[in-house]
């Protein structure tokens, strides 16, 4: 179908030629052209279609594929000099001749094989250890950088075997929305985008990974076989970026030495500029007559080697290990650290992340450490480089709460983490003081920090709800409060009683519970009472809300003191519906039917969200239905759809308009 052909060709030119001629909302406009056209005509629909591309749940878990030809790791390089030393073994076993090398990036990502029989795509498996890797075929298919078919080449034949290899990656700005996202929503953040790729092709659903938009670079072969004779790597890099795979473009030809170091000399420079991660450059020999000769040891090829970047790192000694108690109790190991300037930034703390991460790296009191710090995220220590003469050995888990001396810590479900679960815990008040205060919750201006810690040292407040009540008096019995700071307080606190459902809910501070779960909470249940008895089939319902965050809720809302703070709040006269009801959208009364496959959406949690906005979703298509939501492989609904004239939506469409309420 020549629609197919012009998608396909769109990512050819927003992928590999990295000139999009299309914005982001015309493709998708194209696709849900493809996707009725094909639902119409499904005689039609091209094998390899684009919309086939992400498809059905793997029903079991990973499959382990055998590599035809192993997949060697590189010796790595620390400096220029060390780089000299490969290029003279290299020029010694040639007999004294210099090859011409080939300096590209290396991408910080996960290295991958793609196997095309006759120009087409037939699987795809992660290094793993070289010889056996992880069969990701369905996720590597979902990824619009990769051709599904090899793009035909006036006067060369497609290969009838090629089995190309290279870097599975995310984009560094894809990867601060994906974190965002997730933050939002209360779940865990990725460290780097590395670990996020890692994680999405160990996924079941290849819709799940297509969230975090991996991409892919082409930077070497296995096996080529028919149809295809090259003489170089160069050969090899423009031959794959002229069948349409993606080939990074920062890659140099160099005839001498001198070369080789400008080439790497100029991407060590670009290195924070570029729009993903890379953890130094690649030296290959360009001949593949030069790369026989040098042959290959048990591990890596003697024809390339890798230059690793020197890291953003820097060492410094740690002052202290002190651990610090969150809101919800989870103990955080945390060093403190003499402060020392790391990738622009001056580093004092580093977080541990757990214990076990604590005992990993073995780090003590007056050790000397060394800090690493790659572009906005968090600096970690990556290990110990000097111990200190008088080791204090830390205990591997506190015995009780740094903050209550309670003996109440135990471990929590699942994760290495340790908790607090004494309800009356000071520090965890103060988290929770701060958090209920903050701008996204209830919003009461002067209730930060310092003021938190305050009104708990000194007993002012031992429970939320006693924010409600505090006094002129109280507050400048504290010595930080004035008489118009006190005022300005006692005001905010009183304003914040009208927030509304979804403000208090985030504000409580429910585990997993973020701000949108919370927005969607409110909105569909519209009341706190209806919240808190709410069953699990039902807040299951709720985008944005799985199982976990779902019985963390009800175990949250059944607690006691829960129950108490919930009722005390009400005694102070806080707004215990949501504000902003669901009657007022646009879309209440409507009603929705999907049909096809969604991509961001369950179909429960499609359902939800419409319920939430004051709409209903129908089962089948009739006079009545307003909207019909197509995804690729729609079927019968979307004919009948076109015969009664019903307005068809994208998902795109149809998430712009459930946005825009
Ligand atoms: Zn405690």
């Amino acid at each position: 179908m020549h629609l197919a052909r012009e998608i396909e060709g769109h990512n050819y030119n927003y992928y590999v030629l990295d000139n999009p001629v299309v914005s982001d909302e015309e493709y998708d406009h194209l696709m849900a052209r493809l996707t009725l056209l094909e639902a119409d005509h499904p005689e039609y629909r091209p094998v390899n279609s684009p919309t086939t591309r992400i498809g059905a749940k793997v029903p079991s878990g990973v499959k382990t594929v055998r590599h035809s030809v192993s997949m060697l790791s590189l010796d790595n390089t620390y400096s220029i000099d060390e780089l000299k030393e490969w290029q003279a073994r290299v020029t010694d076993a040639l007999d004294g001749r210099q090859p011409d090398d080939v300096v590209e990036l290396k991408i910080d990502g996960v290295s991958c094989s793609l196997v095309y029989v006759n120009g087409r795509l037939t699987s795809a498996a992660t290094r793993g250890n070289g010889e056996e890797g992880e069969d990701v075929t369905h996720h590597v298919r979902a990824m619009r950088s990769v051709p599904l078919e090899l793009r035909p080449v006036k006067g060369v034949a497609i290969p009838s075997l090629l089995e190309v290899r290279g870097e599975v990656y995310m984009d560094r700005r894809d990867f601060e929305l994906f974190n965002r996202a997730r933050q939002e929503a209360g779940d865990d953040v990725f460290a780097n985008p590395r670990n996020s790729a890692s994680g999405a092709l160990k996924l079941l659903d290849p819709a799940e990974s297509a969230k975090r938009k991996l991409r892919f670079f082409a930077h070497s072969f296995g096996r080529i076989e028919g149809g295809l004779v090259l003489l170089s790597h160069w050969d090899f890099l423009t031959a794959a970026r002229s069948f349409g795979l993606a080939v990074n473009s920062y890659s140099r030809l160099c005839v001498t030495f001198d070369d080789v170091v400008a080439a790497c000399g100029e991407f060590q420079a670009l290195r924070s500029t570029l729009p993903f991660d890379v953890d130094g450059a690649v030296v290959k020999v360009n001949s593949f007559a030069d790369q026989r000769l040098l042959g290959e040891t048990m591990k890596s090829p003697r024809w390339a080697v890798a230059y690793k970047f020197p890291a953003f790192q820097a060492t410094t000694v740690v002052n202290d290990i002190v651990v610090q108690v969150g809101r919800t109790g989870v103990l955080t190991p945390v060093a403190e650290l003499e402060p020392v300037a790391c990738n622009g930034v001056m580093v004092a703390r580093a977080t541990l992340h757990n214990f076990d991460e604590l005992e990993r790296l073995g780090v003590s009191k007056g050790d000397r450490v060394l800090l690493e710090r790659a572009g906005d995220v968090i600096p970690k220590i990556v290990k110990v480089v000097e111990r200190s003469a008088e080791r204090i050995v830390v205990r591997k888990v506190p015995t009780d709460c740094p903050s209550c001396r309670e003996d109440f810590i135990c471990v929590d479900e699942g994760m290495v983490a340790f908790r607090c679960v004494n309800p009356e815990c000071p520090r965890q008040l103060e988290r929770r003081i701060v958090h209920f205060a903050s701008r996204d919750a209830m919003d009461i201006e002067g209730l930060g920090d310092s003021a938190a810690a305050g009104l708990v040292d000194q007993g002012l407040v031992r429970s939320i709800a006693d924010i409600f009540s505090l006094s002129a008096d109280g507050l400048l019995s504290l010595g930080s409060f004035g008489p118009k700071k006190a005022d300005n307080l006692i005001k905010a606190v009183s304003e914040s009683r009208s927030r509304g459902l979804s403000r208090l809910v985030f504000g409580l501070g429910i585990p997993n519970v973020g701000i949108k779960a919370s927005r969607l909470l409110a909105r569909r249940f519209g009341t706190m009472d209806s919240l808190m008895g709410a069953s699990l089939e039902t807040l299951q319902d709720v985008p944005g809300m799985g199982e976990v965050s779902s019985k963390a809720l009800i175990r949250f809302f059944t607690r006691p003191e829960t129950c108490r703070l919930v009722e005390r709040l009400r005694e102070a006269g806080l707004v215990m519906e949501e504000t902003e009801t669901a009657a007022k959208t646009s879309l209440s009364g409507k009603t929705f039917v999907f049909t096809g496959e969604l991509v961001k959406y369950t179909r429960g949690s499609a359902s939800a969200l419409v319920r939430a906005l004051g709409a209903e979703v129908g089962a089948g298509v009739t006079r009545e239905t307003d909207f019909v939501v197509a995804g690729p492989a729609a079927g019968s609904k979307l004919k009948k759809a076109i015969d009664l004239g019903i307005r068809i939506l994208s998902e795109a469409e149809f998430e712009e308009m459930v946005n825009g309420q």
